[in-house]
This record gives C-alpha cells, sequence and structure tokens, in this order.
C-alpha cells in the first residue's frame, strides 16, 4: 500500500481526504501542522500514528504527500517534497502565481514524481457525462458555457480565505480556478482571454473579493460565464454548455458530493444522462495511486494546475484593470 503523509492538519483532509485515502488502500502513516498541539489532537482523532511539526521527518516516512496546508504554503512544501523524492498531491490553488505553480511542475518532472492537483470536479459523473455527451458530438458546436458556483461559506471555514491576501484569500484563488478546471475538462479546450469584476459584500475583510462574475473567451470561440460567490446560501450550482444541436444542463454539480443531475435538450426532446456516482476524491486518489504504479496520469495533473490558477490570475488582474486579460500559462 502507498504510504501517505498529510502536509497540513486541514478540514479537507479530515473531511474527505484521510478516508479517500483509506478506500483506496492507502495509509495514512504521519500528519504534520506547524503547531504540535494541533498536530497530535489531529493525529489521534484521525487515527494517525506519527504526528509531527518537520516536514523532513514527514517525509522520511512516506511514499506520497497530500498538501492541503493554506495556499502560500504550497510551493516550498511541493519543491521540498520533490527533493526528497515524494509523489505529490497537492492542493489548488497549486501557488499563489502561475511563476511558482511552473516552477513545481519543473522541480517534480526533474525529480521525477507524479504531482497531482486535487480539482475533484474532473472526478465528478456529471462532469464526465459532460464531456463525453460533447466529444460524442451531442450537442453539435459548443457555443456558450455557464457556471454557477455562488455558495455559502460554512462558519467552520470562514478563516484565513476572508482575511489573509498573504494565504491566497479570495473567491477567485478559492473557486474560479475550480471553474477553470472544469471549463477545461468538459470542453477540451484552453482558455484565452477573460473579463472579471469582483465583490467585496461585507464577509471578507479588506480588499479581499467574496463574490466574482467574469467571462471566458476559449480557442474555438466559445464563452463561458461564471458567478462564484461565498455570500449566497440559497442559490443552486449548476454547469451548462449550449451547442448548435443541443444544450447540456447540469444542476447541482458544482459540490464535493457524488450528486447531481444532468439534461440532454436537442431536437430529439430531453434526456436525463445516466451519471456514475463513484465519490470524487476517491477517484482523485485511485487516479494518482494508478499514476504512481505507472498507469496513465492523475486526474488533474500539475500542468492543468497551472492553467486554472492562470485563469484566476488574470480574473483578478482584469477585475483591478477593469482590462479583458490574456491567460498566460507559460509566464
Ligand atoms: P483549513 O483552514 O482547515 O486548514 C488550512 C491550515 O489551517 C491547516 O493546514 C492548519 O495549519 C491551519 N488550521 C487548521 N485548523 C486550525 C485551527 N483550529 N487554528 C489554527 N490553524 C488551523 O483549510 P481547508 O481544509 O479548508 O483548505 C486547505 C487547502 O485545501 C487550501 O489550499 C484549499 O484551497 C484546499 N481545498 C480544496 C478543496 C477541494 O475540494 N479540492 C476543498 C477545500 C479546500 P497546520 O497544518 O499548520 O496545523
Amino acid at each position: 500500500p502507498l504510504r501517505w503523509g498529510l502536509i497540513g492538519a486541514s478540514t479537507i483532509a479530515r473531511e474527505w481526504m484521510i478516508d479517500a485515502i483509506r478506500s483506496t488502500g492507502g495509509t495514512v502513516a504521519s500528519v504534520m501542522s506547524s503547531d504540535r498541539d494541533r498536530a497530535t489532537t489531529y493525529g489521534k482523532a484521525n487515527g494517525i500514528p506519527h504526528a509531527t511539526t518537520s516536514l523532513d521527518a514527514l517525509l522520511e516516512e512516506v511514499d506520497a504527500v497530500y498538501i492541503s496546508t493554506t495556499n502560500e504554503l504550497h510551493h516550498d512544501q511541493v519543491l521540498r517534497s520533490a527533493r526528497a523524492g515524494r509523489h505529490i498531491l497537492c492542493e489548488k490553488p497549486l501557488a499563489l502565481t502561475v511563476g511558482e505553480a511552473r516552477e513545481m511542475v519543473d522541480a517534480c518532472r526533474a525529480a521525477g514524481v507524479v504531482l497531482g492537483t486535487n480539482h475533484h470536479l474532473r472526478n465528478a459523473g456529471t462532469h464526465r457525462a459532460m464531456r463525453e455527451a460533447i466529444a460524442a458530438g451531442r450537442i453539435g458546436r459548443p457555443l456558450f458555457a455557464r457556471v454557477f458556483h455562488a455558495v455559502y461559506l460554512p462558519a467552520h471555514l470562514q478563516g484565513w480565505r476572508l482575511t489573509s491576501p498573504n494565504a491566497g484569500a479570495g473567491v477567485v484563488l478559492d473557486i474560479t480556478v475550480h471553474d477553470a478546471d472544469t471549463l477545461r475538462f468538459v470542453l477540451a479546450d484552453d482558455p484565452v482571454e477573460v473579463t472579471a469584476l469582483t465583490q467585496s459584500a461585507g464577509m471578507s475583510q479588506g480588499n479581499v473579493e467574496d463574490g466574482a462574475m467574469g467571462a471566458i473567451r476559449f480557442k474555438s470561440g466559445l464563452l463561458a460565464q461564471f458567478h462564484d460567490a461565498f455570500t449566497t446560501a440559497y442559490a443552486k450550482t449548476g454547469f451548462e454548455v449550449h451547442g448548435t444541436d443541443g444544450s447540456l444542463i447540469g444542476t447541482n454539480c458544482m459540490t464535493q458530493k457524488p450528486v447531481g443531475d444532468v439534461l440532454l435538450r436537442t431536437a430529439a426532446g430531453e434526456e436525463l444522462l445516466s451519471i456514475d456516482r463513484t465519490n470524487l476524491y476517491e477517484r482523485g486518489v485511485a487516479r494518482f495511486t494508478a499514476a504512481v504504479n505507472g498507469e496513465g496520469e492523475p486526474a488533474a495533473t500539475g500542468e492543468d494546475g497551472i492553467w486554472s490558477l492562470a485563469v484566476a490570475a488574470a480574473a483578478l488582474e482584469s477585475a483591478k484593470t477593469s482590462r479583458v486579460t490574456e491567460i498566460d500559462p507559460f509566464q
């Protein structure tokens, strides 16, 4: 079994990833926190045999690491893990700048280790069904996409995401990155430019945005709009693609759970697509583990993580400058 180390005593690891690792045959050997008491408490609560504040100590004990610290720490932790020859599944956004993310991908390639980005939505049955339907030509040529990803940030997560620009706060680095990755996956197309407006409605502090809307142009010419927020408790999520010969209407599918439906509407009428309900995070860990064993690639690679960050960075730049901004993953 793959022996994992958790870098970061985080909520996402506790709520989803520890179970995903165990249910796909891995073991969680160690957890690292910046705080000794938190490491110990977290280790005990989650049945993890070792708890440490030393990254080097953790790296000695494991084959792979899952990094889910706050966003400013991912860069250094990936570089150190790669240098130690450990495979890495890293949370999104990979880093705070595209240049740093590029460095991380290069370091993993040089070290010969697998790097995955934990973009869970690629693993959703809903999005996989939409991708297949588009590839099979069922909606003709895709012209427009609409992403509805305005949610309410639960009270227990109302911390650094709202207050700490240094940690990579804000809804764009948190949620727009997921939209960007899901659009690239479903459409099998890459984004070219973006225009965005952001909002600070009172949940976040200072200059941190807690809502955003924007539009992205893709290489094919397709236009995609996105709506992301921490502040809307009653909105429904969704993901739609509208083509020359049909529309795909995904509802309740921008979520961590294997739920949601996809309706296909064409001249022939309406049809609900059949959806695989596999746990998104389990599928992500399974794909990562297979990649470590030489079979295929992680569901979302490091390169995919660079792309989603490039979209988010360009959206923030656009909001700041009031200009349409080029998306450049190679800067
Ligand atoms: P948390 O706030 O739960 O954890 C982040 C860090 O905060 C931890 O590493 C920990 O530091 C510190 N921390 C945790 N609890 C406390 C506490 N009680 N007091 C002080 N510090 C604490 O973040 P999330 O789990 O929500 O997010 C972590 C990462 O995962 C982010 O990069 C985020 O973008 C990503 N994420 C991805 C999701 C996905 O579906 N792909 C979903 C949610 C988050 P230390 O480790 O030093 O103890």
